[in-house]
């Protein structure tokens, strides 16, 4: 396992295929500070004796420890564990800890490859060659992404179907040695701090979108991928320092026909497998915000009660109702990834076939559970900050900047008028009220409200994915028995 320190260095190393406003720059650019401070708590737990537990896994290809981020889940344990560490390390960031990405895409490809190289058209070894990239990954404890979501085009049009075929990564070339991959995936989250690029496909594929039914991975300075950037971080500090300087990033990553040698592709044509390995990274990904939702849940909620408590109305009615309400959003959210880990299996549902044991034996998260308490939570998130906004009043909108409070003219004034409860010290609650702003009405605070939105998928994917594997029937026969009903002949 490696440390933050040897992270950087290796990142420092990298090529320089990184795009920000007009410049071409460097990974360890100061833009990309906060982000590897949170990336580096992922290697730091992994060391620490308080989480080592937790932070570590035994890996099933070598028996080695290692990074539980690099982990393929074996058992319903090792699904509860990926989501008490999720949950355990954003609170020590109060965001996304943006490493379950990669995780999430390994154990998709993991699963999907294995099924692929059964078929007698497989172009290549596929699960082979992913265990020899698994290894590698786990053994350098190397960090992935995952690059899912195609630019789309024309949102109702399948990929056969666009005016430019480019909208969704497509294989543009085999050759003997490889492929030639063109496209571009968007919004891809720590792409600029990552070692690997993980690929899968954006959605179900049908006869005769073979091109785009490709997973691989390639390193993320590769020669053939460009990386347009975005920074998300909050306002500098100068006189009230942060407990933890943190960020994160985006990409867009565009592959110009980009070689991939086949050692590196995991599967290339079989369309039911493509579809399914889009079905299961967005599985095992709602499942990972089971972790991190709560764990925002427990950072909106100590915002809300602070301001209730600096505010002195934390005894009021409808304050207690919103702290309820923030509590039931984010425990449950917690229970529903807590029960899909415990009925986790190694199956799959494919649309008229039901559940059916896919894999080489791998855990997968039970997908109805998966989903609601996604949906559940991510749709929740603008109801949050409206309880933030109710609670805090108008302050945070107009709070004054650093150098005001510490000018000698105005510093004095305004530390008397910002005041509340006169049992905080003024200071405590300047921090307090920063902080918030940070979160609640910063640039950076807007672009994680999206991603807490739609990553993993809109609200609507999954809602089909309930509603499409959901057992409608059986409940229309609970009460057709009740009421006395007919059952339909089978
Ligand atoms: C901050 C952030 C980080 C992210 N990180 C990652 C990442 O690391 N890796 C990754 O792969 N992705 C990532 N995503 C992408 C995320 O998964 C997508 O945003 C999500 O899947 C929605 O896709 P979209 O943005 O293209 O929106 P769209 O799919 O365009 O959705 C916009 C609207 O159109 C509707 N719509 C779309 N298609 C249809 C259709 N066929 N029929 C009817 N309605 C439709 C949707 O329901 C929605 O209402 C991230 C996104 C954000 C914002």
């Amino acid at each position: 396992m490696r440390t933050k320190a040897q992270y950087i260095e290796r990142l420092g190393k990298m090529n320089r295929n990184l795009y920000c406003n007009g410049e071409k720059i460097d990974r360890l650019d100061p833009r990309q500070e906060g982000a590897l401070n949170v990336m580096g708590l992922t290697f730091d737990a992994a060391w620490d004796p308080e989480s080592k537990d937790l932070c570590t896994a035994r890996s099933h290809l070598t028996g080695e420890t290692i990074n539980r981020f690099n982990h393929i889940h074996q058992c319903p344990e090792d699904l509860h564990k990926k989501q008490d560490m999720t949950r355990f390390l954003c609170n020590k960031v109060g965001q996304c800890i943006q490493r379950c990405m990669g995780t999430d895409a390994a154990n998709a490809i993991h699963t999907v490859s294995y099924e692929a190289q059964k078929l007698p058209e497989a172009k290549t070894a596929y699960h082979d060659n992913w265990l020899k990239w698994l290894k590698r990954f786990q053994e350098k404890d190397l960090v992935g992404c995952c690059a899912q979501t195609d630019v789309k085009g024309e949102r109702l049009k399948c990929p056969g179907q666009q005016a430019d075929p480019d909208m969704y990564v497509r294989v543009v070339e085999e050759r003997s040695d490889g492929i030639v991959v063109r496209g571009c995936k968007v919004h891809i989250s720590e792409a600029s701090i990552a070692d690997e690029i993980l690929v899968v496909p954006t959605r179900a594929l049908k006869e005769g979108e073979e091109a785009y039914a490709v997973c691989f991975a390639v390193p993320a300075d590769y020669e053939g991928v460009k990386q347009v950037v975005h920074f998300h971080n909050p306002r500098p500090r100068d006189r009230y320092p942060r407990g933890i300087e943190y960020g994160y990033t985006d990409s867009y990553v565009i592959f110009d026909n980009c070689f991939v040698p086949w050692e590196r592709v995991f599967l290339c044509g079989e369309t039911r497998h493509g579809g399914v390995a889009a079905l299961l990274f967005a599985l095992f990904h709602r499942h990972s915000y089971s972790g991190c939702k709560p764990a925002m849940l427990d950072y909106v909620i100590g915002l809300a009660a602070l301001a209730a408590e600096i505010n002195g109305i934390e005894k009021a009615p409808h304050v207690r109702e919103m702290l309820a309400r923030l509590i039931m959003t984010g425990e449950l959210g917690y229970a529903a990834g807590y029960t899909a880990s415990a009925l986790g299996k190694p199956e799959v549902y494919i649309p008229g076939m039901g559940f059916i044991p896919y894999g080489p034996g791998n855990c997968i998260p039970h997908s109805i559970y998966a989903n609601v308490g996604r949906c559940l939570t991510g749709e929740a998130v603008f109801h949050e900050q409206e309880i933030l906004c109710n609670i805090a009043g108008g302050l945070p909108a107009t709070f004054p900047y650093e150098k005001d409070l510490s000018n000698p003219e105005t510093g004095a004034l305004l530390e008397k008028y910002i005041r509340r409860n006169p049992v905080i010290p003024v200071e405590e609650q300047i921090k307090f009220w920063l902080n918030f702003i940070d979160f609640a009405l910063s640039g950076s605070s807007g672009s994680m409200l999206y991603g807490a939105y739609h990553g993993g998928g809109s609200p609507i994917m999954e809602q089909i994915a309930i509603t499409s594997q959901y057992d409608l029937e059986a409940k229309k026969d609970i009460v057709r028995k009740i009421a006395g009903m007919s059952l339909p002949k089978q």
